[in-house]
């Protein structure tokens, strides 16, 4: 068999089957993945995946060894230390892997994790570390969904010397599952990472927490806080467990991000009553506009409608139920604006393009003004 139809039609192995690896079964069910998805987890998540049809087998970790040992495929989807400690096993097993099996991972980091495998697994093994940039705010294989990856990035980095038509049948996998597979090198990765996901992160927490500076005006900086405070700080609510991992693996990068945000927000800062300032903002506008809309990036985007309302009874109802009757659900809602005994605009997110795209039909059907928010 050449690299294609092993990865294509041959067995794989999915461990940790929680929200990215009970995904990535079922999407590769759905894709491309002809062969055996065996799933190894703990025994309650390997119940209900066996239940449910997700994989054909299922196995506790502590016989992790030997279903590497047979598999063409085997894809780590646990958390970052476990990823690590994983690979430990991997190396350690009696059982071995055989050479010519492909070894990738989903963690949010990569260089420690590529680190590991490239001095844990043995010679002949491909290990190609992967991040699909996709999630959600829930966890756990309940959140399983099959379209998560769809026009997610996934970013692939391969570790040296792993042959080019490996990288590319492993890309054309993943790509089934409806994500843009992307190669760069795990420092690249992680470079980037801490700028437009990781360092957002730290500040959105930061900024949130500042308020608490305001002292007593703190409550009413809160109630004021609707709009673009609130748009901004979202990712503020992000489970830490999942971010202590991820800082801990690239807080080099983290500090050199930071240190280099900070000279921007001091010449930005420094600018306030000069015209000059303009220049910055008019940069910041036009980068701005560059980013896709239409891709998941590494912050999961909402796709976002207003909606105009008049100020009378049952108008939130009648939206909801006019998109509950069609299953589409709305991530969150917001009164932007209210004039009184007029109206408001309210702001209505949904989880995917096409979902905000219908409920806009949907919504100007029903006479109201709406648009898409960009
Ligand atoms: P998750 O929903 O919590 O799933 C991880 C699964 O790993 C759990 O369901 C659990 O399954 C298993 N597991 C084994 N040891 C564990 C431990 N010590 N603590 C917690 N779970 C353990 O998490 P996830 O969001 O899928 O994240 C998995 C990996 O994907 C991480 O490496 C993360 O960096 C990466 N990632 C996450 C996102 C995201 O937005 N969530 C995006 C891209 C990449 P059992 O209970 O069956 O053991």
């Amino acid at each position: 068999m050449n690299d294609e139809t092993t990865i294509t039609c041959g067995e794989t192995a999915i461990v940790g089957l929680g929200l990215i690896g009970g995904s990535l079964a079922l999407a590769l069910r759905r894709g491309g993945q002809r062969g055996r998805i065996v799933g190894v987890s703990s025994s309650e998540t390997l119940t209900v995946a066996l239940d449910q049809g997700m994989i054909d087998e299922g196995y506790p970790y502590d016989r992790l060894g030997e279903v590497a040992a047979r598999v063409d495929l085997l894809v780590l989807a646990t958390p970052i230390h476990r990823i690590r400690e994983q690979l430990r096993e991997l190396g350690e097993s009696q059982a071995g892997l055989r050479p010519g099996t492909v070894v990738t991972d989903v963690g949010s980091t990569k260089r420690v994790i590529l680190a590991e495998a490239c001095q844990c697994l043995p010679p002949g093994v491909h290990f190609v570390g992967g991040h699909p940039m996709a999630g959600s705010e829930r966890r756990g294989l309940a959140a399983a969904d099959p379209f998560l990856f769809q026009n997610a990035i996934y970013a692939l980095t391969p570790a040296p010397g792993v042959p080019e038509t490996v990288i590319a049948s492993l890309g054309r996998l993943l790509g089934e599952t409806g994500a843009r597979v992307v190669v760069l090198s795990a420092q690249e990765h992680d470079r980037i990472a801490a700028a437009i996901s990781h360092v957002p992160q730290l500040l959105a927490v930061a900024l949130v927490n500042f308020l608490e500076d305001l002292g007593p005006g703190r409550d009413r900086a809160i109630q004021l806080a609707a709009g673009g405070f609130r748009d901004m700080t979202r990712i503020a609510s992000s489970p830490f467990d999942i971010w202590r991992d991820i800082l801990a693996t690239n807080a080099d990068e983290v500090r050199r991000a930071v240190e280099s945000f900070s000279r921007h927000l001091g010449d930005t800062v420094a600018g306030a009553g000069r015209d000059s300032l303009g220049g910055l903002f008019d940069r910041a506008a036009t980068t701005r506009a560059a980013i896709p809309k239409d891709t998941k990036g590494f912050l999961r985007p909402l796709w976002e409608l207003l909606v105009v309302v008049e100020d009378r009874p049952g108008m939130i109802a009648q939206i909801s139920t006019t998109l509950a009757a069609e299953e589409i659900n709305i991530k969150d809602i917001e009164v932007l604006k209210i004039r009184e005994d007029e109206g408001g605009t309210m702001r209505l997110a949904f989880s995917s393009r096409e979902d905000a795209e219908r409920a806009r039909t949907l919504l100007a059907a029903r006479g109201l003004a709406v648009r898409l928010r960009t």
